[in-house]
């Protein structure tokens, strides 16, 4: 069992408070993503679960063990970070071979797992190589090699795919997700691409300033988000955040959205008296609001600002009040920019969040 258990990790550097009372725990043989932008504290968090940087305060324990202070040689886990950089005076075979060898693994069995791993990451080719002659990329997929070969129940992944491009990127994430699932290690894996995390994690816990801003299934995080920093962050394009007024009309509670006045769901009315005469963030994704050629009673009428073919889809761009809104729809609709079309917002799509707290409100 290798359960990885965080408990209000601290980590500061100076005054800079990096890793902000984080606990969060990582079930036996789960994969879970870290996921934020740039210097919100996933390498961080993940070097401290490494035993690459020790926390100012928490616990850290793998396996039920308190691996805290523990150097990494002790944690019985294997790693492939961005900076762990491969041993350039060693053969591609043998930087794979390194670690197996220095826990004492045999040498068929050593064999065994360096040509397994390199045939997974087709660099079957590169194993009398030195990494000096080799492609970033190339040098990225030893490394990954280099982890996977060790086979530790507990595998802990730094931005893995970074180096390679775009299209060996897809085929790669592809690859590994395959390859982590037949390994059965728990595993956590770093990177700042959203639609690498929606793909491969069991889980992604969605970091910002230190923080986790909710750690759920990729779904759940796309569809759910619990505040208006996820919904932001997830998705392209990102979650649409329309200004709302909620008022009362003939004793009935409304949402006002731009000129047209919603009712929003009923099992609503209750939380949204608190906010009566005031206004409510209205979260909504693109693909989810329903969009018409001809006026309709419960529809907005918006003016088309510019149309966007993707194939698959048209993305429109419009405004509603000061808000600008991306409105996915099909490529049969035909719109122009300067057309009107009208918009409705399913009540069972709408995110209502708090402006002040940011928070959602309902659904929760
Ligand atoms: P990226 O995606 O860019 O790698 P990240 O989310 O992994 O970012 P971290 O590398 O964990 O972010 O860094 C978090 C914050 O801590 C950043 O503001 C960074 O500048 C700071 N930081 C990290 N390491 C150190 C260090 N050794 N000394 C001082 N500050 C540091």
């Amino acid at each position: 069992m290798a359960e990885i258990k965080v408990q209000n990790l601290v980590k500061t550097f100076g005054d800079f408070t990096a890793v902000d009372n984080v606990s969060l725990t990582i079930a036996d043989k789960e994969f879970v993503v870290l996921l934020g932008p740039s210097g919100c504290g996933k390498t961080t968090l993940l070097r401290a679960i490494a035993g690459l940087g020790m926390p100012d305060s928490g616990v850290i324990t793998i396996g039920g063990r308190d691996v805290t202070y523990l150097p990494p040689r002790d944690r019985k886990i294997s790693m492939v970070f961005q900076s762990y950089a491969i041993f350039p005076h060693m053969k591609v075979y043998d930087n794979i071979a390194f670690g197996l060898k220095m826990n004492g693994v045999d040498i068929k069995e050593t064999d065994r797992r360096v040509r397994e791993a390199a045939e997974l990451l087709h660099i079957e080719n590169l194993l009398d190589r030195f990494p000096n002659k080799m492609s970033g990329g190339q040098r990225q997929r030893v490394a990954v090699a280099r982890g996977i070969a060790m086979q530790s129940d507990v595998l802990l992944m730094d931005e893995p795919l970074s180096n390679l491009d775009a299209l060996l990127r897809l085929e790669m994430r592809a690859e590994l997700k395959r390859l982590l699932s037949g390994i059965d290690a728990t595993t956590i894996y770093v990177t700042h691409d959203q639609i690498e995390a929606l793909s491969m994690g069991d889980r992604i816990a969605v970091m910002q300033d230190g923080v986790i801003k909710q750690c759920d299934a990729p779904t759940t995080v796309y569809d759910m988000p619990e505040n208006y920093f996820v919904g932001s962050f997830i998705g392209n394009p990102p979650m649409n955040f329309v200004e709302a007024q909620i008022i009362k009309q003939d004793g009935a509670l409304l949402a006002k959205v731009g000129d047209f006045l919603m009712s929003p769901h009923q099992v609503m009315v209750p939380l949204l008296q608190k906010y009566e005469g005031e206004s409510m963030i209205m979260g909504i994704r693109a693909e989810n609001m329903e969009t018409l050629d001809r006026p309709a009673d419960d529809a907005l009428k918006v003016k088309v600002l510019v149309v966007e073919p993707l194939g698959a889809q048209n993305l429109l761009t419009i405004r509603i009040g000061d808000d600008t809104v991306k409105v996915s729809t099909h490529p049969d609709l035909k719109v122009a920019a300067d057309d009107h079309v009208w918009l409705r917002f399913p009540a069972d799509k709408i995110r209502w969040i708090d402006r002040g707290t940011k928070q959602v409100i309902y659904p929760q």
